[in-house]
């Protein structure tokens, strides 16, 4: 497949393009930040199960269907590729999951990022993007949560990612040649402005996406997960990030790390938080249907408010949010889910 051509993206020493080695890339936020490197002019080679992700959602560069837990794969197609870095995201993201499996998530998340770390050590791989969360923190002493917040899990999900994060830390620390950027993610939602990819999971979970697909008539009704949190109406706040934003935020950490940066640890939001009943009243009004809207209790391992402390991120990569938005980014996420309802039918 022929990419544009972009800026920055040939090494100084033979020009060659850079070449970036994504894992995970046929997922929902992979598959973003696949199409803004083939925008820029990266090459790109996506490493992914397909257990979650589609390979109609790789728009740029090549697909190889691969388990990270198959070492001696992973090695040849490093091998073969030889990637000047590696931005990692195969992993599994759902919290309850998580609580009621948490091997699952220790097994894939943690194990299996262990896998990649050797390999990308075997192969001389300096550069690695990793695609952390918000629930490393727990339950924030302090919201806006900044990056120098005690990590406190409370759920296996957030303790998988947390434990990567030490890994790599730890391996930083022990060789001069591998740097890193954990990049901790708050609530990704929306969509490419073009309609081409989006959130395409079987059993969706997520907030956004529920709500939309309820509105749909895809759900009977759309259950708030608790109403009882100390929050100002009851219901849990989060950070919507505009999957677009978040895709930016891998590629300024990518240049970061060619242009000699250190290895960083940056929250990935807004510095703004809605709680559960506000994003349900605009997703109402933006698809201008009143669906219907149970009460029900807490999902277990659900922290009652995370909201970005995002200076850091502003202030040490090259990063501006162009998605500020949350009718905007519930705009997008619609037509999306719109646009996938009719390619599931056809
Ligand atoms: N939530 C809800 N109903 C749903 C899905 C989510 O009330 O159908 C709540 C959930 O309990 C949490 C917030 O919405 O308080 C955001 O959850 P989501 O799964 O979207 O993201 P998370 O914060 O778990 O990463």
């Amino acid at each position: 497949m022929t990419v544009p051509q972009g800026k920055g993206m040939s090494s100084a020493a033979g020009g060659r393009r850079k070449r970036v080695l994504v894992t995970g890339g046929a997922g929902y936020i992979g598959s973003h930040v696949v199409r803004q490197l083939g925008e820029q002019g990266y090459e790109v080679l996506v490493y992914d199960n397909l257990s979650t992700g589609n390979d109609w959602a790789v728009l740029m560069g090549e697909l190889v269907v691969g388990d990270l837990a198959d070492s001696d794969q992973l090695r040849t197609v490093m091998d073969n590729f030889r990637p000047d870095a590696v931005i990692h995201f195969a992993a599994f993201i759902e919290v309850g999951e998580s609580v009621r499996n948490p091997l699952k998530y220790f097994r894939n998340n943690s194990a299996n990022a262990l896998n990649l770390l050797e390999s990308c050590r075997k192969c001389g791989v300096g550069a690695l993007i990793f695609s952390s969360t918000a629930a490393v923190y727990g339950i924030p002493r302090e919201n806006p949560v900044c990056e120098e917040a005690p990590l406190a899990p409370i759920n296996p999900y957030g303790a998988s990612k947390a434990m990567t994060e030490r890994f790599l830390a730890d391996l930083a620390f022990a060789d001069d040649g591998f740097r890193y950027v954990s990049l901790r993610y708050f609530n990704v939602a929306s969509a490419d402005p073009q309609g081409r990819i989006g959130q395409a999971y079987r059993n969706p979970t997520h907030l956004i996406t529920r709500a939309l697909k309820t509105a749909l008539g895809l759900f009977p009704r759309l259950e708030i997960f608790g109403t009882d949190y100390p929050t100002p109406d009851g219901t849990c706040v989060r950070d919507y990030i505009h999957v677009e934003d978040l895709a930016a935020a891998h590629l300024a950490a990518l240049s970061h790390l060619f242009g000699g940066g250190s290895s960083d640890v940056f929250n990935c939001g807004y510095g703004q938080g809605y709680s559960v009943r506000e994003v349900v009243k605009a997703v109402k009004e933006v698809t201008g249907i009143d669906f219907p809207v149970v009460e029900s209790p807490r999902r277990e391992g659900d922290p009652p408010v995370l909201i970005a402390a995002n200076e850091k991120i502003l202030r040490g990569l090259s990063w501006r949010p162009l998605y500020d938005d949350l009718r905007l980014i519930i705009q997008g996420a619609w037509d999306w889910e719109k646009t996938y309802l009719e390619k599931m039918r056809n």
